[in-house]
């Protein structure tokens, strides 16, 4: 089609032959067609042309062609004149003209036309419309450089996972490109996935064509853990069958922890209002302390008053006891323990504490289903969804009212929609007779920060984290609410399963096994060292003590004595109760330990369970739990 063109110009050489015999076949031609001279001016244009820019051709003849093209792409007009000069005397270059639709991408072949003498004499231009074709270059382009510099890492593969496409971010985050990949015929839907059965669920699921989402865990390149939300869905053909997966990931890691710290600030906020409460309560047990302690020191000759007071006396400091540990728990990061617990017995227990700090006109309700089967929940993170959905219902009634605590089982049919697994779970509803929400609130209410409560009032915490405790046991939490109707949180958890373990029974009192072993009791609190000392005596056992941990590190050191079991205090002064135990660990590995501790962090439990060490008894501790527990890691 490109061919040089030979004009005979009937007027002498340096004038141009008439239109037709520049267009030549060209005139009736479908394509558009122009002639330029060599200053770039129209020579010659044919019908279709004419059509093309919607004016006759005697009213185009003259124009400059640069005047129709779009400014950025007139500079190709010189690319394409210099072309034309040299052999073979063809160029195509594409350009936007300015038509009456607009302006249309055209895709020219130009060609030379020489006189006769062999001079050329301007350029004819045979011309297409390629818009359609530019723009859907155009979009493929924007499409695939989204995807290339998307801030997500993107892999798609065929429909059976094998990897056809990573993009410059999963590279990045994964330190894999797509070469290493099909090198090493690495699965990139496996990674990530804890087990077997979660990867061949998740196979199901997207053979059956459903979308899937999920978070996992995998190490980076450079070894951090790093928290990923993962979205695999299926691209389908023309014809609607899979013919590709599509892998979406992205790093949460940076809001997983600001969960954490979210939880902890809350938790913050809640250990106000139960500390409260705790003061109260302990007013009262050093009450009963002092009382019976004075009635021991009036009577101190009539045995039976004495006996009855050191039983009171004992009685309070377990309650005493119960407190601290509730609060240390509570106020600390302690460890997420899920355990079968009584959910009755957990609201009674909150409630008397939040009784007192909440005004007086605001009463508790209870309708606690007394046959209620044992849940499966973290005894704090509980107490922490009880304390926030009642504080938020004090607040919501600034002239008091009714708080009501119910407890019930929901039959298979009556679970919610949202639970995980449908099968008989525990509900909890906490009702209030408060100002109730308008649906704009109630809407947004586990949105953490949101609260309506003015500055320096409301964190906007409190649901957000009922909702993430929630949702991490598997239940399920919903409102009813309405302005002036007060509002009722519904709470679903699931039962305990039969195979769990159940929460250690408390020790019976009385008498505990004793043993002939020897002992080393290793704790700078002189009471206590010595009532150990005393009692375990009377067991039967050889006692030893040491004062402090350079002391037990000495006696240790020295090798003198052999030690069945070792009884060892963690926060003493000059050595710590981890030294002693690394001490212990290289000179009598056989010895058994049974670490004794006020609280347990999951750092320090960590670094003990590093060192082989499994056996704590927690701080204060009764002498028959002790005993027993003495006995167990003696085996
Ligand atoms: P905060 O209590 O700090 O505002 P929350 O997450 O606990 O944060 O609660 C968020 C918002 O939900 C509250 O500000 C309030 O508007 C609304 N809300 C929660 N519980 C109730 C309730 N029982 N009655 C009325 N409104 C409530
Ligand atoms: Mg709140």
């Amino acid at each position: 089609m490109m061919s040089v063109v030979i004009c005979d110009s009937p007027a002498g050489a340096s004038a141009l032959p008439p239109p037709e015999a520049l267009l030549g076949a060209w005139t009736g031609s479908a394509a558009f067609v122009y002639c330029r001279d060599l200053a770039g001016n129209l020579s010659a244009v044919n019908e279709a042309f004419a059509r093309k820019f919607g004016r006759p051709a005697d009213q185009l003849m003259g124009k400059s062609s640069a005047s129709l093209v779009h400014h950025d792409d007139v500079k190709s007009f010189p690319r394409a004149d210099e072309a034309v000069q040299r052999p073979p005397h063809t160029a195509t270059h594409e350009q936007r003209w300015l038509t009456p639709q607009g302006w249309r991408w055209i895709d020219w072949e130009e060609s030379a036309i020489f006189n006769v003498e062999g001079r050329i004499i301007g350029v004819r231009a045979v011309g297409h419309d390629i818009t359609r074709r530019r723009l859907a270059e155009e979009q493929f382009h924007k499409l695939s450089s989204a995807v290339e510099q998307s801030p997500i890492a993107i892999a798609i593969t065929d429909a059976e996972g094998g990897i056809q496409y990573v993009n410059a971010k999963f590279t990045a985050t994964t330190g894999l490109t797509l070469e290493t990949i099909l090198d090493r015929e690495l699965d990139v839907l496996r990674e990530g996935q804890p087990s077997e059965e979660a990867y061949q669920e998740f196979r199901s699921r997207v053979r059956a064509g459903l979308e899937w989402r999920g978070e996992v865990t995998r190490r980076s390149p450079e070894g951090r853990v790093v928290w990923e939300s993962v979205q695999v869905c299926c691209l389908r053909n023309a014809h609607g069958e899979i013919s590709n997966l599509l892998l979406l990931r992205e790093d949460i890691s940076e809001r997983k922890l600001l969960e954490g710290q979210l939880r902890q600030v809350q938790k913050m906020e809640g250990i106000g209002t139960l500390a409260g409460g705790i003061a109260h309560d302990f007013n009262n047990i050093l009450a009963v302390i002092n009382g019976y302690a004075e009635l021991c020191v009036l009577n101190a000759n009539e045995p039976a008053i004495i006996q009855k007071s050191v039983r009171e006396i004992k009685r309070a400091a377990e309650r005493a006891t119960g407190l601290v540990r509730q609060i240390l728990t509570f106020s600390r990061k302690a460890e997420v323990h899920v355990a079968s617990l009584n959910l009755n017995q957990h609201v009674r227990d909150l409630i008397a504490l939040l009784a007192e700090t909440f005004p007086r006109n605001i009463t508790f309700q209870f309708a606690l289903d007394e046959n209620l089967t044992p849940l499966l929940a973290d005894q704090n993170q509980l107490q922490q969804i009880v304390l926030n959905l009642c504080v938020n219902a004090r607040d919501a009634m600034p002239n008091g009212g009714t708080i009501t605590l119910a407890t019930s089982r929901l039959e298979t049919e009556d679970v919610p929609g949202a639970m995980l697994r449908r099968q008989p779970c525990a509900c909890l509803k906490v009702s209030d007779t408060g100002t109730g929400m308008p649906p704009e609130v109630r809407e947004r209410i586990f949105e953490p920060f949101f609260t309506t409560k003015g500055v320096n009032k409301g964190t906007g915490l409190g649901l957000a984290v009922v909702y993430g405790i929630v949702a991490s046991h598997e239940g399920c939490i919903d409102v009813e609410s309405a302005v002036g109707q007060g509002t009722t949180f519904r709470v679903c958890l699931p039962f305990a399963e039969a195979h769990m373990p159940s929460a250690p029974s408390a020790a019976k009192p009385g008498e505990f096994p004793g043993g002939s072993e020897s002992v080393l009791v290793v704790d700078d609190e002189a009471p206590l060292r010595q009532l150990l000392e005393t009692s375990l005596g009377r067991k039967g056992y050889t006692v030893t003590t040491a004062a402090d941990g350079l002391e037990a590190i000495d006696l240790l050191g020295s090798g003198e004595r052999k030690f069945d079991v070792v009884l060892l205090d963690l926060n003493m002064p000059g050595a710590t109760g981890v030294e002693v135990l690394k001490v212990l660990k290289a000179t009598q590995p056989t010895a058994k330990v049974l670490v004794l501790t006020g609280h347990l962090t999951p750092e320090s439990r960590a670094e003990f369970e590093e060192l082989g060490q499994h056996d704590f008894i927690r701080k204060p501790y009764t002498l028959d739990a002790l005993g027993r527990q003495i006995r167990a890691v003696l085996g």
